[in-house]
């Protein structure tokens, strides 16, 4: 079975390495707020660009904390792309917001720049753009509407660790950027894990002591907080596979390019690619009319898939005030999407495989 991410394969790689990062953490002792945390953290902003970068519990946490600290509530609207996946929503929903779906555009599967400025108001308080699949949002529309606008830009860059827009990187395009570390994400940890990136000074210590019950310093509560923390051991997995993280990138563009260049059957659409060197590949989506039977082959053939996502966030119960809505783009989407695998370990036996099954499917 060719695995859609074999993640035991990923992480052996770094056996030797991250036993002796987990023992020296068993040798001292310190699970919380350590130095792990914070050489991890140091690295993490400098990969990025950033002057800061918070370690907490998760990728969803990262965003609420972002939300939060802008002190965005109840009545004010967040802007969001209908087809991420529903923890940016969550989020906005979560601190009392609303959340303003977008459609993406069916080339990119990212939100369409040209579809935001009908739905700014009086109340919009911010975009959240999502670089979905691992390609960046051509940022260059969604700075000017929120200049324009005066509005917040909030990256979700969970699906892509790496991936840059001109000269600078993911993480370091907005107000304040939200990374998972989701074992499955292109940078994960083993276990969850997630943080924050920003160059706001104000912004970076307000999110570090909400995440830590609203403390800024022991016993000293200045915030209604939360506990939101990134453990020492996820942080020395994180700080070991950092550096690794570009050359599997490369790999995994390598994975995509052999994808485009070989896979032909009228039957599957390819996805549309805006730089080359910049998309991270966390998925690697194709479409077709017969979703289901196109999955079923490849199981068949020993080959597994994932779907994300089968169902849009508007028809989802969570949100049954929406599910009469119509985003038809995102439903084609959704409908008809499915992400073959794609990983930094996956062998050239395996990729051409993929290749083979999918140009004799019928
Ligand atoms: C994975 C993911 C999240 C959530 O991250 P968790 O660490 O699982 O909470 C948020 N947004 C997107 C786009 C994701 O892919």
């Amino acid at each position: 079975m060719i695995k859609f991410l074999d993640l035991e394969k990923v992480n052996n790689r770094f056996r030797d390495e991250i036993d002796s990062r987990i023992s020296r953490i068993l040798d001292k002792g310190w699970y919380l707020q350590g130095e792990e945390n914070e050489t991890f953290s140091d690295n993490f902003a400098k990969y990025c660009g950033t002057k800061y970068c918070i370690g907490v519990a998760n990728g969803l946490d990262a965003l609420n904390l972002i939300i939060k600290s802008f002190d965005f509530g109840l009545g004010d609207e967040i802007i969001v792309p209908a087809n991420t996946y529903i923890a940016t929503i969550l989020a906005i929903s979560q601190n009392g917001c609303t959340p303003v779906l977008v459609e993406p555009d069916i080339n990119t599967y990212n939100i369409n720049p040209d579809l935001i400025e009908e739905k700014i108001t009086d109340k919009t308080k911010a975009i959240i753009i999502v670089h979905l699949y691992g390609q960046v949002v051509q940022m260059e529309k969604i700075w000017d509407l929120a200049k324009k606008y005066n509005l917040k830009v909030i990256e979700d860059s969970a699906q892509a660790h790496g991936a840059f827009y001109k000269s600078k990187r993911v993480g370091n395009l907005s107000d304040a950027s939200a990374f998972s570390f989701y074992p499955g994400k292109n940078l994960g940890c083993m276990g969850d894990g997630g943080c924050v990136t920003t160059n706001n000074e104000e912004l970076a210590a307000k999110i570090k002591a909400i995440a830590n019950y609203g403390s800024d310093r022991k016993y000293h509560h200045i915030y209604k907080g939360i506990n939101s923390r990134l453990d020492e051991i996820q942080a020395a997995v994180l700080d070991v596979k950092l550096k690794y993280l570009d050359k599997d990138n490369e790999k995994r563009r390598e994975v995509s390019k052999y994808y485009r260049d070989n896979i032909q059957n009228p039957k599957i659409i390819l996805p549309k690619v805006y730089n080359e060197n910049s998309h991270v590949w966390h998925i690697f989506a194709v479409r077709t009319q017969e979703r289901d039977k196109f999955q079923k082959y490849l199981q068949d053939n020993d080959i597994q898939t994932i779907i994300h996502y089968p169902t849009p966030p508007h028809k989802q119960g969570a949100y049954k005030e929406w599910n009469n809505l119509s985003f038809p783009i995102s439903e084609e989407i959704h409908k008809t999407i499915i992400s073959l695998p794609i990983s930094p370990v996956m062998t050239i036996e395996e990729i051409k495989k993929v290749v083979e099954v999918i140009n004799e499917y019928k």
